[in-house]
């Protein structure tokens, strides 16, 4: 099994190989782009990428027969043992403020090669860190807050940022319940190291709300626990047009199998109920849906299969 101390040896870093020049270590120029921009009605929305992460397949469905979880990554052109976990953020410009979605998982983790680039690919794509009045974290697992304590981040950001937390995450981090989760080994303690870091470091930007909260015109997080306790969600909306940031409410496998629990989920129950009702509620609203682990861009509408759904990919327009 891989853990967060020795990465699948397996793992293709494709996204290397087209790197034409490096300079200083860094690639010259992306030949497989990291950022993409929309809008919602008078909203800008970019999601930038952090890379990939690399996990074991079974993190997809850890209550389910490994044969059929085996049969299912077959079905789906993907390897058996390895899941290679897309990690997007969002930046939203609305009302005069520059907010930022979740930060990756920053530089604490050389296992994970393949992610940490955000900060990078934010100065490329020229968001100034001092432009930035907002950040909201969905919740305080690593892969979305990491970003915030790598060397030299804290530091660029304005002073007066607000970051903008659910009550809940903050509190349930102090001491946190891993009884229902299913992760390689070392990730319990690098979650719980992190977490509290975190909340130590960013304690007198915090501004925690409840189970809702209005960041700018348009832009409002939600509360929907599950994954994590104050695990949130980011609605748009803006001029009739809407689109909804899932965080980790929803993974690839969530359309068609809403009830396979994922490794990650504090309570993986209540995650699929959570998951069940944001997938009906944006299909029936034929709104957008981004989400942190579903690929690149991740752009899509959601359709309602049956008692399942179907996940609709949303045109890559340039
Ligand atoms: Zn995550």
């Amino acid at each position: 099994m891989t853990s967060v101390n020795s990465p699948h040896p397996s793992v293709k870093h494709c996204a290397d190989k087209v790197h034409a020049r490096y300079t200083h270590g860094r690639p010259e120029h992306e030949l497989v782009p990291s950022r993409y921009a929309l809008r919602v009605g008078e909203i800008d929305v970019m999601v930038v990428s952090d890379g990939v992460l690399s996990l074991p397949g079974a993190m997809l469905g850890h209550n389910i027969d490994p044969a059929v979880r085996a049969a299912w990554l077959e079905e789906m052109f993907l390897p058996p043992d390895v899941l290679e976990w897309a990690l997007n953020t969002v930046v939203v410009r609305s009302g005069g403020r520059t907010i930022l979605i979740d930060a990756g998982i920053g530089a604490e983790f050389p296992d994970l090669p393949r992610a940490g680039q955000w900060a990078r690919r934010l100065e490329a794509a020229d968001i100034d860190p001092l432009s930035v009045t907002d950040v909201v974290l969905t919740h305080l697992h690593m892969d979305h807050c990491g970003g915030l304590l790598a060397g030299g981040v804290k530091e660029r950001l304005r002073p007066d940022l607000r970051v903008h937390l659910a009550a809940a995450e903050a509190e349930f981090w102090e001491s946190p319940d891993f009884s229902h989760v299913s992760m390689p080994p070392g990730f319990p303690d690098a979650l719980r190291r992190t977490g509290k870091r975190f909340l130590k470091e960013y304690h007198s930007q915090l501004r925690t709300f409840e189970n809702e909260h209005e960041v700018a015109p348009g832009v409002v997080v939600q509360r929907t626990g599950g994954h994590t306790p104050g695990h949130s969600v980011v609605r748009l909306a803006s001029g009739g047009d809407r689109l909804t940031f899932a965080g980790d409410a929803v993974f690839q496998v969530g359309f068609e199998h809403p009830d396979w629990y994922n490794g990650f989920e504090h309570d993986p129950e209540e995650a699929a109920r959570v998951r069940v009702r944001l997938l009906r509620e944006v299909a029936a609203n034929r709104e957008s849906l981004l989400a942190t682990h579903l690929s690149f861009p991740s752009v899509c509408h959601v359709a309602v299969d049956g008692d399942v759904f179907r996940w609709v990919p949303g045109p890559w327009e340039y």
